[in-house]
């Protein structure tokens, strides 16, 4: 297998924070970083050699920034796939363009994944508003409806507990192609991170329990507790089986809900993840340093843990402003992306802390 040489440039397709902390572990390896990105305030680029600001879907701009790229990769799975697509034999794209085809529809990866045997929450296609009744027929209530494409952070999404106004509904869901899933009843939220290097070899990293508030991602903390310990393994084995039909390269992450009778997969992401932000110190290697030595060829780090308790709270809106004093707490990390406007629901950072 061919390992990326240092000085060699790595394309990421995406300018957030989940850029920036990647390109901050391939310098720390020797690569050079080139963000594409559509937005031009990325935070990504502010820690990159090379930024191109244009738009996903330009043939030409992203053609032009392959020729300046040895590998490139992705931190954002909304990107369209026909431009990657008239590039993927022209230059290595790691992971591919298959699972970015699975992972941006909500119905294709629920399909997909229970091919593998991976249970989902009863779910039923909505294409148009007519199709509504009858969907919610199939999953019961309550239900959720979701937009099937480019939903993330529990944006797109309305919970539904009376049909008695249709188009109500489907107006408030945002009008577009849908999704209804079944309300899972679940005791606790984990995630299965891993990372695949080229040569299909698998390590995985500790799930922790992920506590989730309006839908986005508030906190994941160990020890994760005896439900999702016990069903760290099933869930490994799936998600593992699914890395392996993919032919994936790099950190693949799937969601899960621990309920009663076993773990219920809820969605993937084709990336590094943010219930993976703990691993930069209470791993022995990240999940970002762990991504870029798989698509680079090298080998993988060890996944092992630092610190059998940690915590990791992310740092959303405004609260941003006053995070230098969450410091004075034990082995506490600081992590601000260096975003400028503080947003409702915009992810500032993140703070980590060890309890050894
Ligand atoms: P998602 O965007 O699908 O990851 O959803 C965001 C969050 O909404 C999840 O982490 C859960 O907390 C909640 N959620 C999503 N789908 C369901 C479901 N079918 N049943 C119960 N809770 C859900």
């Amino acid at each position: 297998m061919s390992t990326l040489s240092p000085g060699s440039t790595i394309g990421i397709l995406g300018g957030g924070q989940l850029g920036r902390m990647l390109a901050i572990s391939a310098a720390q390896l020797g690569y050079r970083c080139h963000i594409f990105a559509p937005e031009e305030d990325s935070v990504a680029a502010e820690v990159a050699a090379e930024f191109t600001c244009a738009s996903f879907d330009s043939i030409n701009e992203v053609s032009n920034f392959a020729t300046q790229c040895e590998v490139i990769t992705y931190e954002f799975e909304n990107i369209p796939v026909a431009p990657l697509k008239r590039i993927a034999d022209k230059i290595l794209l790691r992971p591919g363009t298959r699972v970015l085809e699975v992972a941006q529809s909500r119905l294709e990866e629920k399909r997909f994944v229970g091919e593998y045997g991976g249970k989902t929450a009863k779910f039923a296609d909505v294409p148009v508003e007519i199709a509504l009744g009858e969907a919610l027929m199939a999953v019961g209530l309550p239900a959720i409806l979701k937009t099937n494409r480019m939903g993330y952070d529990g944006k797109g999404q309305v919970r539904v507990t009376h049909d008695n106004d249709l188009a109500g509904i489907w107006r408030r869901a945002g009008g577009d192609q849908l999704i209804a899933e079944s309300v899972v009843e679940f005791d606790a939220e984990f995630s299965v991170i891993l990372v695949r290097g080229a040569d299909g070899e698998i390590r995985y990293w500790e799930s922790t329990r992920n506590v989730h508030e309006d839908g986005i991602l508030a906190r994941s903390s160990l020890p994760a507790g005896p439900l999702i310990e016990s069903q760290q393994a099933e869930a490994r084995r799936l998600s593992a089986q699914i890395a392996d039909a993919l032919g994936y390269v790099g950190v693949f992450t799937c969601e899960f809900f621990a309920t009663a009778s076993g773990p219920v997969f809820n969605e993937m992401a084709p990336r590094v993840h943010n219930s993976g932000h703990w691993t930069i110190e209470g791993s022995v290697t990240s999940q970002f340093e762990n991504h870029i030595r798989a698509i680079c060829g090298l080998p993988l780090g060890d996944t092992g843990l630092t610190s059998e308790r940690m915590e990791m709270d992310n740092i959303i809106g405004d609260k941003g402003a006053g995070a230098a004093k969450m410091l004075t707490a034990g082995d506490a990390h600081l992590h601000l992306y260096g975003k400028g406007e503080a947003r409702d629901g915009r992810k500032m950072g993140h703070l980590t802390r060890l309890y050894r």
